[in-house]
């Protein structure tokens, strides 16, 4: 607490004169939360990352794509009108949760190419459970496939740094990012801002190229008082306000910084009561986390598929290699099977509380929904800056695109992902055609040689 209020009195103060003197500023500035950030061993940037651009991404967990024009958030709908906006939304993966989409995001992959199929699951090889909330699973690489842009950027000797981010606190594809925190959902939203600032006035040798900001304050609201709710509306104005600020503040370094605000999914207002699966089908002995069912025979999947897949309007339920290829939910183990999906804003659980414990009535908002069939889930997109085109508009896209577009920006040689850079690349002032050039580290360059 005693953090927190230090943090409010001096970060306003402190972000004015940071902007003020940033591109004067001589040394290394440590930012207001230097005391919590992370710092991995690594070179500074070679001389080819020296030379390439900025690219700051901020995450607004829940920022359903309509909000900004439903609420007016006039920061973000002016960022749109500076450079490139989706008006109708971009399309989350499924599950249209915050770290398959985050992941996402970072990766290019769907969530089932990059493991994490859910917020919590199962892996029934490894015999252990990944949950958001547990320290340990989110810092073990293990769990996690793919390339995340920060891993990218080390791996090509360029830094980056990362403000809260899932994934970020893990050595993925053999990197961390240069400098990381460890997610506090607690830390000053201005300081936040405040550090990202720090990292732009970092000598150039140790400047971080590629940062990560993150805001849960909407996705919040959304949660607890639903999608058209006035305390919706007031996180949407307070976040569209950091967003102002950062942007002025990234104005004033003079740097040549393309600054992509985007959200991981939508929100809906939920309907009716719960919807139990074990009132239709015996789970005994079955794990379950949240509606992923795994059951442990050949037997037990049939049976449960069989029992539910006519059991109720407000869910299908399919075996894996049945899920609809559009979902691309059909071939990791982690996804469970048979797979449940909702048809509507229904709550889904796999059990009610245990008999004697409280029973907690539906959650106002929620996501996690199938973005095709439902508009709500779709996700905010705006994006302005060096190597992006001035006014553009583009027709909802699926979020695995923004991956070789991100890299492209950074010039950073992407891998094979579910993305492709020409869906984005009439948005690039170079079209998306000038060659990533592929920087070759001097101990590659060795391997090589050997
Ligand atoms: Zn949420």
């Amino acid at each position: 607490m005693r953090l927190r209020r230090v943090l409010k009195l001096g970060v306003a103060s402190w972000l004015l004169a940071c902007a003020a003197v940033l591109s004067a500023q001589p040394a290394s500035a440590v930012g207001p939360l230097a005391s919590l950030v992370v710092h991995t061993d690594h070179g500074p940037n070679s001389a080819w990352a020296q030379r390439q651009h900025y690219v700051v991404l901020v995450s607004l967990d829940g920022f359903r794509w309509d909000y900004a024009q439903k609420f007016g958030a006039t920061h973000l709908l002016a960022l749109g009108r500076l450079g490139v906006t989706a008006p109708q939304g971009m399309l989350p993966s499924f599950p249209s949760l915050t770290f398959p989409n985050h992941f996402t995001i970072v990766t290019g992959l769907y969530p089932e190419h990059h493991g994490l199929v859910a917020n919590g699951f199962l892996d029934e090889e490894k015999q252990a459970r990944y949950g958001i909330g547990d320290a340990k699973a989110v810092t073990d690489g293990s769990w996690y496939s793919g390339v995340p842009l920060w891993s990218l950027a080390e791996s090509q000797g360029m830094r980056a740094a990362c403000l809260f981010w899932p994934g970020s606190e893990a050595k993925i594809a053999g990197q961390l990012p240069s400098e990381y925190l460890h997610f506090d959902d607690k830390v000053d939203e201005y300081a936040r801002i405040g550090q990202v600032l720090a990292w732009l006035s970092e000598p150039e040798a140790t400047r971080p190229h590629f940062i990560t900001l993150y805001y849960s304050d909407v996705d919040h609201a959304g949660h607890n008082f639903g999608p058209d709710a006035p305390e919706t509306k007031a996180a949407v104005i307070r976040v569209d306000g950091l967003v102002g600020k950062l942007q002025s503040a990234l104005a004033a370094t003079h740097l040549p910084i393309d600054l992509v605000v985007v959200s991981d999914h939508g929100m809906v207002k939920m309907q009716g009561p719960w919807v139990t699966l074990d009132s239709f089908t015996d789970l005994t002995g079955v794990e379950t986390v949240s509606t992923l069912l795994y059951p442990k025979t050949e037997e037990d999947r049939a049976r449960i598929y069989n029992q539910l897949k006519k059991a109720s309007d407000k869910f299908h339920a399919y075996r894996r290699k049945d899920v609809p290829a559009g979902l691309h939910y059909n071939e990791n183990p982690r996804e469970g099977d048979p797979v449940v999906i909702a048809t509507g804003p229904w709550s889904i659980r796999a059990r009610a509380p245990e008999a004697g414990k409280a029973d907690m009535p539906p959650i106002a908002g929620m996501h996690g929904f199938d973005p095709r069939s439902m508009p709500e889930m779709k996700a905010s997109f705006f994006a302005a800056g060096p190597d992006i085109m001035v006014g553009k508009t583009v027709a909802p896209f699926e979020n695995v695109n923004l991956y070789p577009w991100l890299a492209h920006m950074l010039g950073l040689s992407a891998p094979k992902s579910d993305g492709s850079l020409n869906i984005l690349a009439g948005t690039l002032r170079d079209g998306g055609e000038s060659p990533a050039p592929v920087p070759v580290a001097p101990d590659s360059a060795a391997k090589a040689k050997e």
